[in-house]
């Protein structure tokens, strides 16, 4: 193999382990970021559910209150016949009897409003712990990275410091290229196999496989760009 591919060959795998640790630090953050937004979720959720349950408590008092003063209402007018008080019997009896059908009405709301804030208080405590669930990944995320963050930057400067020597040693006008190919696509290499690049199936020209074998020059696929040579 040409020692120019030997030698972006080595930049290459210089550039790999540096992009690993960049990665890897990318990672660490974002979980920071996915984890925060995760609290940010769950704190809207449970003020809607806080706000849901003290909606219904609300409604809940409201049909209590409805449903004293009609038990109250039909009491004193069945008080007013059972103690021969009532000055209107036959309106009496229809108070009574119109009383009794709003209390029914006000029995199948409580009964209903009953299990509403019971299923709305479960929402509340499980949005609770959701977010304390949350909050802890927060913390958690955020001392991985804190944890990791002095390592690794050591890790990266050292990375970054061969990279860049093994940069120094190179053709100016391979650098580019490899450059070039770095932003397009990984890898920026291919092998030949049966006299094709590996990248895209395409087959190299006969001055180009000579070229390659005898190790003259670094050759190139004139069809997807990639440096070619036993690399992979
Ligand atoms: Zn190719």
């Amino acid at each position: 193999m040409h020692e120019d591919a030997l030698k972006l060959h080595d930049l290459w795998r210089k550039d790999i382990a540096r992009d690993k640790l960049l990665e890897e630090s990318r990672g660490l953050k974002a979980k920071i970021v996915d984890r925060t937004a995760a609290v940010e979720q769950s704190t809207t959720k449970l003020s809607a559910a806080t706000d849901n349950l003290t909606r219904l408590k609300g409604k809940e008092r409201e049909a209590n209150r409805k449903a004293a003063t009609y038990t109250k209402r039909r009491d004193t007018a069945q008080r007013s016949i059972d103690q021969g008080l009532a000055t209107d019997y036959v309106a009496a009896e229809d108070q009574i009897r119109q009383c009794g059908e709003i209390l029914d009405q006000v029995e199948t709301l409580q009964l209903e409003l009953m299990e509403s804030v019971e299923a709305a208080a479960e929402l509340l405590e499980r949005s609770t712990m959701t977010l304390a669930l949350n909050k802890s990944q927060v913390i958690a995320s955020q001392k991985a990275y804190d944890d990791r963050y002095p390592t690794l930057k050591n890790e990266f400067d050292a990375a970054s410091k061969l990279r860049n020597a093994a940069r120094q040693d190179i053709w100016k006008d391979l650098i580019q290229r490899y450059d070039e190919l770095r932003k397009k696509r990984r890898p920026a290499f291919a092998d030949i196999r049966n006299d094709s690049c590996t990248g895209c199936n395409v087959k190299i020209n006969a001055t180009d496989l000579s070229n390659h074998r005898r190790a003259a020059e670094l050759v190139t696929c004139r069809q997807c760009g990639r440096l070619l040579g036993e690399f992979l």
